[in-house]
């Protein structure tokens, strides 16, 4: 057994949380059974069909990707047949990089995965209203972002856009990523759940408002001053970074852009600094002609 705690917080709602702190949402709907987020791979969710088949008033079990990250997807494979919501960017963008991911990660996986992308898309919202459960766009944390609102108890699940200390950041657009904090704030939530972070409280959420704030502004923060952050703020930057020159790239080679053979280049981006990512960005600019 892999899942170290249950936090049942509402009479229909439960927190699960694995060993290595990443929760996945259980919500037992009137019509529907919700389950957020499939965690590392089909070995993970034999625990939360366990638990699932423990609950009488399991039925017919919808799946929700909060974004495409392999941490929120590599257990989908589990479900076969079933319903797998997440906004039609994060069916795309699993398509573009879920094997890169798969390669790069192989050790983290919890069983044989089979990538498996949501098959039923949404734009802007998608309500199951009779069982008061609505899955809306949030990009920010990524394009592909979603939350899980959950309109009778007013619980909102936010998968990664909320971390504590500060978020990663893997989408360029941070003016995009404030206003869905604001947004998220705005709901004024009974309470909030992180996939890494557990509940989370308003001053988080306002803490990591001014973290993507201060990155917006200057992005040469002093990152010796974060401490233990430091890692997870590089990393934030050269994401940036090669976010920046992906486009670029992509626009010059056009059918010809390798997606893994471009995010290939470097194999530690958390390790090197930013300045030196520039400059192999650069050189990798003039070798592709
Ligand atoms: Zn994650």
């Amino acid at each position: 057994m892999t899942i170290v705690s249950v936090r049942q917080i509402s009479k229909r709602y439960s927190v699960l949380t694995f060993d290595d702190e990443i929760s996945v949402i259980v919500l037992f709907g009137d019509f529907h059974t919700f389950v957020c987020d499939t965690h590392l791979g089909p070995e993970s969710m034999e625990d939360v069909k366990k638990f699932l088949s423990e609950e009488p008033s399991t039925r017919e079990v919808i799946i929700f990707n909060s974004h495409s990250d392999w941490d929120h997807v590599w257990g989908n494979c589990a479900f076969k047949g079933v319903t797998i919501v997440g906004h039609n960017s994060c069916r795309k963008r699993l398509f573009k990089r879920g094997n890169f991911d798969l390669k790069r990660n192989y050790k983290k996986t919890r069983g044989a995965v089979i990538l498996t992308p949501p098959n039923l898309t949404f734009e802007t919202k998608l309500c199951f209203e009779d069982d008061d459960v609505e899955f809306i766009h949030a990009p920010g944390h990524t394009i592909d972002s979603s939350i899980c609102l959950d309109r009778r108890e007013n619980i909102l699940y936010v998968g990664d856009l909320v971390e504590d200390p500060i978020p990663y950041l893997d989408y360029d657009r941070l003016d995009i990523y404030l206003n869905t904090l604001e947004r998220i704030l705005a709901f004024q939530a009974k309470i909030v759940v992180s996939a890494h972070s557990g509940i989370v409280d308003t001053d988080l959420i306002k803490n990591n408002i001014r973290y993507v704030q201060s990155v917006q502004k200057c992005t040469t923060i002093d990152s010796s001053s974060l401490g233990e952050l430091e890692e997870v703020h590089r990393l934030n930057i050269n994401n940036l970074v090669m976010l920046r020159f992906e486009k670029i790239v992509r626009a010059r080679l056009q059918g010809r852009f390798d997606f893994d053979a471009f995010w290939s280049t470097v194999s530690e981006p958390d390790k090197i600094t930013p300045d030196a990512l520039e400059k192999r960005m650069k050189d990798f600019l003039e070798q592709v002609g």
